[in-house]
């Protein structure tokens, strides 16, 4: 892989569905690792109270908890971002790790308008631009109001989306509230595309659903190629390490690549508007 040469401007890409298990976490984990071995300086933010970004990168959420290393503190403006910052991934690339107890930063962030209200992310972010070229958001499964502000943070939205029956409906609900915020409050945020996910090309009902997800946002969005159902997946995240870095071409590998080649061109673009 060559190296990127001078990024020019940094992205915020949050990686979010509504819908759980559909394999956001797994693609935030390995989209930072694939763009830091490219040679960006990334950092994964989990703002997700399961916390499963940080299990997966091996950091104990009690333990980080207990130091005050998690998005919780940042958000609530008790430290700044960089001072619960950690390096994971054999220094490669760093985590804001999360805490369950940012299952309550929701009910505060709404009953405080003034400190916390749907553009507080933005805000306890912001500093990161100056260090790192990208900046992973990965949201948990619903759209609360922690969802609401990653994605008034965000540059790009990556959704993954399982290929399962109704899973245009949700993709739907999630373009349609991007397109509220983009009018509302954030009107840089783009779509980077769609994901297929958890893909089994021989189940006749997952390809029905994948053509359905072209026909119905095709013209709207770009729709990367399908990620394999793998259990090594599964495999990689219990062993604490993105599954590329253990096996960089396990299935999926190639689609990952491309939306890293993607992200990449928009920190090394001329142009500043060359988004969506
Ligand atoms: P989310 O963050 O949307 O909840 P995860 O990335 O945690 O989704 O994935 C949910 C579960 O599915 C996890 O157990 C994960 O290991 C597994 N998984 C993710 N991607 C795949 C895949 N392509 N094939 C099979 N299992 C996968
Ligand atoms: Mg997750």
């Amino acid at each position: 892989e060559p190296k990127v040469p001078h990024p020019k401007r940094s992205i915020i890409l949050a990686i979010a569905n509504q819908k759980g298990g559909v394999g956001k976490t797994s693609s935030a984990v390995n989209l930072a690792y694939l763009l830091a071995i490219a040679g960006l300086k990334v950092i994964l933010v989990d703002s997700d109270p399961q916390a499963s970004a940080t299990a997966h990168l091996g950091i104990d959420q009690a333990e980080a908890h207990a130091a005050g290393t998690t998005l919780y503190p940042a958000l609530r403006q008790e430290k700044s971002i960089t001072e619960v910052v950690v390096p994971v991934c054999d220094g490669q690339f760093d985590l804001v790790p999360s805490t369950i107890a940012l299952a309550n930063v929701d009910i505060e962030l709404a009953s405080d308008p003034i400190n916390g209200g749907p553009l507080a992310l933005r805000e306890c972010l912001a500093p990161l631009r100056e260090t790192y070229d990208a900046i992973l958001i990965d949201c948990g499964p619903t759209l609360s109001m922690l969802t609401v502000n990653a994605l008034n943070a965000a540059d790009q939205l990556l959704v993954p989306v399982q290929t399962e029956t109704l899973a245009g409906l949700g993709v739907s609900m999630l373009l349609d509230t991007a397109n509220k915020l983009r009018r509302r409050s954030n009107p840089n945020l783009r779509i980077l595309g769609l994901l297929p996910t958890l893909y089994t090309s021989r189940n006749a009902a997952e390809k029905m659903t994948l053509d359905e997800l072209h026909a119905l946002f095709g013209g709207v969005v770009r729709i990367f190629d399908p990620i394999p159902r793998t259990t090594k997946f599964t495999q990689s995240a219990r062993a604490q390490m993105p599954l590329l870095k253990a096996a960089p071409n396990a299935p999926g590998a190639g689609v990952y690549h491309e939306i890293a080649r993607t992200v990449i061109n928009h920190v090394t673009a001329e142009d500043a508007d060359v988004a969506s």
